[in-house]
């Protein structure tokens, strides 16, 4: 199945199969045979387990990057070990990447194939669903200390291949995390997908049918919006539901030890809880959708962790935040997302608000 991706920038193809990824890559032939190199950059976990599958199916020559695992390889070391090793091969501008991998994997690939000699191609190769999102859309992304995805660019992947039969190790914390972007395609657009996924059988244990279907219909609502809105001004910020108290507990717990889907199911609870306010979700949905996270095993007692005042500090650091004011992506309704700046003191309420019916 594929699923073309238009923005003014580039257009692509997004491709979903079951162990097809070298069929897939062979579509690519005309464009990788011009190549001078083709680097593969992966992570140590993902290399572990798929160096040989990988390998055997790769269908043309390639040298191979390896990161360490997770959010550790979205950092400045990590930046310059790439770019090191990319001069070290003697790749020029008629040089390539893919990413395979998870989401830290495409953000630090991708920022690194935006910048080398100011932009050489990339194919996404993910291996998570949570990269159903991150691999699509051309944002790319490090940490900082000081907040994350702080230091990044837009820039197109030359094309997505997901081959989900590279989903079948992930671990139930890596599912979880990776639903959570799922379920937030279907809070900012659509409540009858909404009412399935939030009618699953605990722990997301789906058939391969059911992952592409979901990862199809995820990639279909970030497609259609960023068709729109590339860069960010208008309604890409919808895809941020959830993610401005959930960037912050990330942030808080230092990054990698909450999942970031995890961290965006908490913030999208809290977001619930200010919709009640400026729309019409009412309070025995936002307590069924926390109840639907609890079931599924989302941390969300780990709020406790942190007060308030922790919490807005990284808030205020998020890219959204303009003018020291915050601004929230809210529902008006399930599927009907809307920006809206938040006070200092609303954003209080609501934490104390999301405390008491976590307790
Ligand atoms: P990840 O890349 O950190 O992967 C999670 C963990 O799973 C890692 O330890 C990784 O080694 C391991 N892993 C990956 N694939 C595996 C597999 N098939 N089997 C077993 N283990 C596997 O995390 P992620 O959840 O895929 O992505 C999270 C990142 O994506 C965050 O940094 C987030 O900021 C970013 N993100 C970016 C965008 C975007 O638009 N660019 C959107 C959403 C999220
Ligand atoms: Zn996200």
């Amino acid at each position: 199945m594929k699923i073309p991706i238009h923005t003014p920038s580039r257009s692509y193809n997004v491709h979903i199969g079951q162990g097809d990824l070298e069929e897939a890559i062979k579509t690519y032939q005309q464009f990788i045979v011009e190549r001078d190199k083709v680097i593969v950059f992966t992570d140590e976990n993902v290399w572990r387990i798929y160096k040989d599958a990988f390998t055997k199916s790769f269908p043309f020559p390639f040298s191979v990057f390896v990161m360490p695992g997770g959010e550790a390889c979205k950092t400045f070391e990590q930046y310059l070990a790439a770019q090191t090793f990319l001069l070290e091969q003697k790749c020029t501008r008629k040089s390539m990447l893919f990413a395979f991998g998870g989401g830290a994997v495409g953000d630090l690939t991708g920022f690194v194939a935006s910048t080398f000699m100011r932009g050489i191609p990339i194919i996404q190769l993910p291996t998570t669903i949570l990269a159903h999102d991150s691999a699509v859309g051309g944002k790319t992304a490090i940490n900082h200390a000081l907040g994350k995805n702080m230091i990044g660019t837009f820039y197109q992947p030359e094309g997505v291949i997901f081959d989900i039969e590279f989903l079948k190790s992930l671990p139930a914390q890596e599912v979880r995390s990776g639903m959570a972007e799922v379920v937030k395609h279907a809070l900012i657009s659509d409540m009858v997908w909404l009412q399935e996924l939030m009618e699953l059988p605990p722990m997301f244990n789906l058939d391969d049918e059911k992952t592409m279907g979901y990862l199809e219909h995820g990639i279909r609502v970030k497609a259609n919006i960023v068709a729109q809105d590339e860069e960010e001004h208008g309604v890409r910020k919808f895809l941020n539901f959830g993610h401005t108290y959930g960037h912050a507990l990330e942030a808080a717990f230092g990054f990698g030890k909450l999942t970031h889907g995890e961290a965006v199911m908490i913030g999208m609870v809290y977001a619930l809880l200010l919709s009640e306010k400026y729309g019409q979700i009412s309070r025995s949905f936002t307590k069924e959708f926390l109840l639907f996270a609890i079931c599924n095993k989302y941390p969300v007692e780990s709020v406790a962790n942190f007060n308030f005042d922790e919490l807005f500090e990284f808030m205020q650091k998020d890219k959204k935040a303009e003018d020291g004011e915050l601004q929230f992506v809210l529902l008006k309704d399930i599927g009907k997302p809307f920006t809206q700046r938040i006070s200092r003191s609303e954003c209080q309420e609501t934490d104390l608000l999301l405390r008491e019916l976590i307790e």
